[in-house]
């Protein structure tokens, strides 16, 4: 997983950073509850979808063979946490914890940033 410091994560969670993963689609699959995603997306391509019941932020695809996923939303999961997305845009009063991967803007080769978020793994 990573933490993204952007100021779209930070509006759209309401705190300093987001917890996530990426995985590519074709591992992803919705068990219930898809009819009730709301999306909002800008002009840059950044959506969020939302759970129209409850609010939280659920998983969403972009770039077609990606899926965002939310980590907090996830139970029984003990993810490695790998990297720092967005430094460039953490406010003063957040310290980020010291990772492999520490990027001052997003990572400019998305597949290679999701094949590194996708390899190892905790026993
Ligand atoms: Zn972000």
């Amino acid at each position: 997983m990573y933490h993204c410091y952007c100021t779209l994560c930070q509006k759209q969670g309401g705190t300093v950073s987001n917890a996530a993963t990426i995985v590519y689609s074709d591992k992803f699959k919705w068990m219930s509850g898809e009819s009730k995603i709301k999306k909002w997306r800008k002009d840059t391509g950044f959506s969020s979808h939302f759970c129209c019941e409850c609010g939280s932020p659920v998983p969403n695809v972009f770039k077609s063979k990606f899926v965002w996923v939310p980590i907090g939303l996830m139970e029984n999961v003990n993810p490695i946490v790998k990297a720092n997305v967005w430094l460039s845009s953490r406010p003063d009063w957040a310290t980020p914890l010291e990772l492999e991967r520490n990027y001052d803007s997003a990572p400019e080769e998305v597949e290679e940033f999701v094949q590194f978020l996708n390899s190892g793994h905790n026993a």
